[in-house]
């Protein structure tokens, strides 16, 4: 780290950090003691992911987010965790004796020395935020000296080949598939039974993916030993259950809410892993183009009124409300948050979490809310009518209220909103904007090459008319953002613009995606959508007045994505259609 002048010049120079914030750190450092970064850190008003590429840009090296990397095995079994913690680099990869590190300092001699010496030629440098370099330090060698995979596959073994089951034996594997789990970044782990075996399901960015087979008299064990874990009834197995318990591994606690259903072969078991520990990400990093991110910019600087963010579970929704919460200046205007769980810790914000046992729920934390004099509240979620009113109310009265709602788009919040008997009237004077959103897997950056289609394969997805992606079809337009300079090339008279796809590689564990990003689209509620929710207008007639006025549909972002190389057509297919 930086000598603490010298970084927080550099934060105030970038326009990261405000000298009240700076002010605000020194004062907490010399209480604590900690260093100005952690500090800043702590205190929300830089995240680790802005600070390393600050100090990235200043000293002229890469920035790499690093969270989400697979790194080889054989690149750990060559550098010994003190050597690399002595040192302070993480080994990320190694090719023809050219080691590929992680550092929190750019100035790190030691780290270089120790790289050149073990793969032989001087070592590529890149710069990891602290945060992300004790997460994955952790992780990587942890899950070296337990190869997870190892030992479920020797209790299949044991069980396959008659040993009996032992309570020792379930409780080890139930374990063992909570770890599995969290060592794929699984937001999800399904225990599927079937007629003879079980099945594992993970999902891991969006998407199942089937981890292993199980014999079936490991079911009922699991079961057990999960609902345990849960505090639920062991003895019901024809009725819904469901419960949460905490998983603690390696530095963190993983919160694990359990369901589980009775089916025709037994009871199938979901888990949500809720991690706990989220980096902060800015406005400007979530994905939203240039135009979307200042109207997203100017929506969450408006003093009073109703923003709402939609989607499914898992489409990022609370990661955009904390960015946004982020440009609010929060030293001078009081938040409150109630949410289901806390995902993002942030200091100066007053955050609150719903309890089932204590009756303290959305609507009536909103309501204490109105006493604690508040500018700004986010309430987790609108999916009742008392929340949906008190949200409204607060919104007319003063106060910057955000949420989030289950639709699949923006237009269609608003008769989800009157289904919760808000008045028409109310809802149209105190919405100011409906944000969709959802999250697609970008294209690994390390195996990235250009995808041909075939001819009429897009169309035969739906992607009608698109762009000349193929070289076969003269007629068709290069598509590109209207201001933007074409990225198409000449290929014998059409214009072609490259797609890629990931072939598949070490870094992103042979998926050929690595990291995420938002595609949304942004309905701002103007004079002409105000009256049409006030007279009733249909989803289709806000639409296309919301179109008309400017909002791109995260269709047409998806599609712009595709063609700046950085998701896929499969990835819009399967998350807009
Ligand atoms: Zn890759």
């Amino acid at each position: 780290m930086a000598a603490p002048m010298k970084l927080g010049e550099l934060l105030i120079s970038k326009g990261m950090l405000t000298k009240e914030q700076f002010s605000i750190a020194m004062a907490q450092q010399s209480i604590t003691g900690n260093l100005l970064g952690d500090t800043l850190i702590k205190l929300g008003f830089v995240s680790s992911i802005e600070m390393a590429q600050a100090l990235a840009e200043q000293a002229g090296i890469e920035f790499i987010d690093i969270r989400r990397w697979a790194i080889p095995e054989e690149v750990l079994q060559l550098v010994p965790r003190t050597m690399a913690e002595n040192a302070e680099f993480i080994p990320l990869d190694l090719k023809d004796g050219v080691m590929s590190i992680g550092v929190m300092q750019p100035t790190n001699i030691h780290a270089i020395d120790t790289a050149s010496h073990i793969g032989g030629k001087p070592p590529k440098v890149y710069m990891v935020d602290t945060v992300a370099f004790y997460e994955m330090m952790e992780r990587a060698y942890f899950f070296l000296q337990h190869p997870i995979h190892l030992r479920i596959a020797a209790i299949i073994k044991d069980v396959k080949s008659g040993s009996a089951l032992s309570g020792n034996t379930v409780s080890s594997m139930t374990e063992l598939l909570l770890m599995d789990g969290i060592r794929r970044n699984a937001t999800d782990i399904h225990i599927t039974p079937e007629h003879e075996t079980m099945h594992v399901f993970c999902r891991i960015d969006g998407v199942l993916q089937h981890t292993y087979c199980l014999p079936k008299s490991l079911q009922n064990g699991i079961a057990s030993r999960l609902k345990i874990l849960a505090s639920l009834d062991i003895a019901e197995q024809r009725l819904p259950q469901d419960g949460s318990f905490s998983f603690p591994l390696m530095n963190n606690v993983y919160e694990m809410r359990l369901s589980v259903i009775p089916t025709i072969h037994g009871e199938n078991i979901v888990m949500r892993i809720l991690s706990g520990s989220s980096p902060l990400i800015s406005m400007t990093s979530l994905g939203f183009d240039g135009t979307d991110t200042g109207r997203l910019k100017s929506l969450f600087a408006k003093p009073h009124g109703l923003i709402l963010v939609a989607g499914p579970t898992g489409s990022g929704k609370t990661t955009t409300l904390y960015s946004a919460i982020r440009e609010i200046n929060i030293l001078e205007r009081n938040v409150l948050t109630v949410e289901d769980p806390v995902e993002y810790k942030l200091s100066m914000i007053k955050q609150t979490q719903v309890s089932a046992k204590t009756g303290y729920d959305f609507a009536r934390a909103g309501k204490s809310f109105m006493r604690q004099d508040p500018d700004a509240m986010l309430i987790g979620e609108i999916r009742d009518e008392e929340t949906a009113r008190m949200a409204i109310r607060a919104s007319i009265t003063g106060h910057l209220v955000l949420s989030t709602i289950h639709t699949n788009d923006a237009p269609t919040a608003i008769p989800r909103l009157l289904d919760l008997d808000v008045d028409r009237f109310l809802l149209s004077s105190a919405l100011l904007a409906i944000i969709a959103q959802r999250l697609v897997r970008k294209i690994c950056p390390h195996c990235k090459q250009e995808h041909v289609y075939e001819p009429g394969q897009l169309e035969a997805m739906g992607f009608e008319g698109v762009g000349a992606v193929q070289t076969t079809a003269p007629q068709a337009k290069s598509w590109h953002e209207p201001g933007q300079s074409a990225v198409g090339f000449k290929t014998s008279g059409a214009v072609r613009t490259p797609t890629f796809k990931g072939k598949g590689c070490n870094v992103c564990n042979q998926t050929g995606y690595l990291g995420r990003t938002v595609i949304g689209e942004i309905l701002v509620v103007n004079d002409e959508i105000k009256e049409l929710i006030y007279s009733g207008g249909s989803v289709h007639s806000i639409r296309e007045a919301a179109i008309k006025h400017g909002m791109k549909t995260m269709r047409e972002n998806g599609i712009r994505k595709v063609f700046e190389g950085i998701i896929t057509f499969e990835e819009v297919l399967r998350v807009v259609g």
